[in-house]
């Protein structure tokens, strides 16, 4: 049983850029079966090292029954079409809230054994790979909600069985947000 507890909202770790993989060994396939075992659990689209409490740049993902991983990610957008549709996130349990993101993403990286793979979704997959990546720069969706949405979706998560006043969450703007958003 590799299944590991998954950090909420308000944990520092998830508002911590998490580091490169520079060791393709064998603790990162561990990290890697961690993720995916924990994932496939949780029944989510996607699950981030910083979830696990991991600051490295590694996610798995669930979605459309390909399940997968992708280590050191770097998206690209082929073109500006935009998608708006609920999204959520297992570290922030029972929030669904519509974000915008971009339709279509490449997404370079590389698997557990040091290999390069693409990854070209669209979609849930582009929604998924959009919202890992971001979790490996500290951020969250709540961060790409307009105000009045992120203060309606803040209100629900404080009423939240789960939630922490003793670690308030913060709202960070992402480093990828200019010009994609408005
Ligand atoms: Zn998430």
């Amino acid at each position: 049983m590799t299944v590991q507890p998954i950090r909420l909202l308000g944990d520092p770790v998830l508002r911590t850029p998490a580091d490169p993989v520079v060791d393709f060994d064998k603790e990162l396939r561990k990290l890697v079966k961690d993720l995916t075992d924990t994932l496939l659990d949780q029944g989510g689209a996607g699950l981030a090292a910083p979830q696990l409490g991991v600051g490295l740049r590694v996610f798995a993902f669930d979605v459309d029954d390909a399940v997968g991983h992708l280590i050191n990610p770097e998206l690209h957008f082929p073109d500006e079409e935009e998608q708006d549709g609920p999204e959520g996130c297992l570290s922030i349990p029972g929030i669904y809230v519509d974000t915008k993101r971009r339709m279509n993403v490449v997404a370079n990286g590389f698997n557990e054994y040091g290999d390069p793979v693409r990854l070209i979704g669209t979609g849930m997959m582009a929604r998924c790979c959009q919202h890992e990546t971001d979790h490996l720069d500290g951020v969250l969706f709540l961060d790409r909600l307009d105000p009045q949405a992120r203060k309606e979706a803040m209100r629900q998560i404080r009423a939240s069985e789960w939630y922490n006043a003793d670690a308030p969450p913060t709202v960070k703007v992402s480093p990828h947000a200019s010009g994609l958003f408005r």
